[in-house]
């Protein structure tokens, strides 16, 4: 996707702060933080949103998954964290490229906003 902020990312098109990157995904750091740790974990492979998935892409997410355990290990969230993708306007999605929010490093309440 050409016109893709995030896709951009992928392609080092647009500078990010990468923390990690592997043959199916690459994870950046948020450029407006909501936590001491809050990372983009995304698919290098442009999916619209959770909701755009196909059954076909069930190793690509659980991968996705298993890069978020990974990360939150190496940035000793010990303590908790929290991974949230936003899917569609209504629920805040303001990247149509899927990414899943990492968030740790400070105590978190429920509901979110
Ligand atoms: P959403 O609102 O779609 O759930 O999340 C999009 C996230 O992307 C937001 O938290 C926003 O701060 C982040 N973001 C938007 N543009 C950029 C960018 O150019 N670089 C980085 N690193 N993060 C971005
Ligand atoms: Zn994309």
């Amino acid at each position: 996707m050409s016109d893709c902020l995030f896709c951009k990312i992928v392609s080092r098109q647009i500078p990010a702060q990468i923390v990690f990157e592997d043959d199916l995904a690459v994870v950046f750091k948020d450029i407006n933080p909501q936590a001491p740790t809050h990372v983009l974990i995304i698919p290098k492979k442009h999916l619209s949103s959770l909701a755009d998935s196909a059954d076909d892409d069930a190793g690509l997410l659980g991968h996705l998954q298993l890069v978020a355990r990974r990360i939150a290990k190496e940035h000793g969230l010990t303590k908790g964290f929290r991974v949230v993708t936003n899917n569609g306007q209504g629920a805040g999605q303001s990247v149509d490229h899927l990414h899943y929010h990492l968030l740790g490093g400070r105590a978190m309440t429920w509901p979110p906003g």
